[in-house]
């Protein structure tokens, strides 16, 4: 009798987990069609930027704000996670509303990327939605098996679906990562961008040969007073050692071509300083 329990319930394993690699498969496609229209947007945004500056720092005020809202992170995943994440939309998007930021984009362009910017996010809700929904579905008839044949298949199978990044969160989480990289970090947060010293924008951006990067302001600063080692890890001379061959001229482009404003208020700070 046992032996004839355990053949039926590896048939209703193997029979489960078809249907399962069935809704990733089919999720697939639909993943697909998603990371190319978050490519598309994200091409059409980084020419936006690129064409007009006032609407790039809209954009970055937008993009702040959406990072807080954290639409999709530490969801409590046992209630229901698309009520929550709507909720957070909603509230990110009446933000937007109050500080007038639609209103303040100069280019037509920038309206409608915005709105396909919220309806991909919906677009991940009704994902977010769809897997808890295949969850509790799996759930609910491994408990029905349990309780028909007496054995266990719950444990072992919610341990499997657990180890299975693919498909309970890696779906969502993949959808969000193609979000963060290819739409949010086309317009960058000055923060990242930090002196460590200074805690402002590290212009101009000198890169010690320990690697570690600071202003070239804070730099002179420590000369003058006879600091030698790195800020953060104590590397030795690394200060006077460095030259006008240390300035990141890479750094520096991509700096002026993002952060204009900030470079510009850092250097009229530097001008009153001297
Ligand atoms: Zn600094
Ligand atoms: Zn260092």
């Amino acid at each position: 009798l046992l032996k004839i329990q355990l053949e039926r319930d590896s048939d209703f394993f193997r029979f489960l987990l078809d249907e399962l690699a069935r809704a990733t498969a089919l999720h697939d496609v639909e993943q697909k069609k998603f990371s190319e229209t978050v490519q598309s947007l994200g091409d059409e945004l980084c020419q936006m930027t690129a064409t007009n500056k006032n609407d790039m720092y809209t954009w970055r005020e937008i993009f702040k704000l959406y990072i807080e809202a954290a639409i999709f992170q530490d969801i409590d995943m046992t209630k229901d996670p698309a009520k929550e994440s709507r909720k957070r939309l909603e509230k990110f998007k009446d933000n937007l509303l109050d500080r007038l930021l639609e209103s303040n984009f100069v280019l037509k362009e920038s309206k409608s990327i915005l709105k396909h910017f919220l309806v991909i996010n919906y677009k991940l809700i009704d994902f977010q939605h769809f897997q808890n929904l295949n969850r509790m579905a799996i759930t609910k008839i491994l408990k029905k098996h349990d309780k028909k044949s007496g054995l266990s298949a719950t444990e072992e199978f919610s341990a499997f679906i657990k180890g299975n990044v693919v498909f309970v969160d890696g779906i969502l989480l993949s959808l969000c990562q193609a979000v963060q990289t290819k739409l949010i970090t086309i317009v960058p947060q000055p923060d990242e961008f930090t002196c460590p010293v200074c805690f402002y924008l590290a212009w101009k951006p000198v890169r010690l040969k320990c690697t570690h990067l600071f202003c070239a302001r804070c730099l002179i600063k420590a000369k003058k007073n006879n600091i030698t080692n790195c800020f953060i890890c104590r590397s030795e001379n690394a200060i006077p050692e460095a030259t006008a061959g240390n300035l990141d001229t890479t750094l520096s482009k991509f700096m002026k071509l993002n952060f204009p404003q900030e470079i510009e208020e850092k250097e009229r700070d530097n001008a009153a300083e001297r």
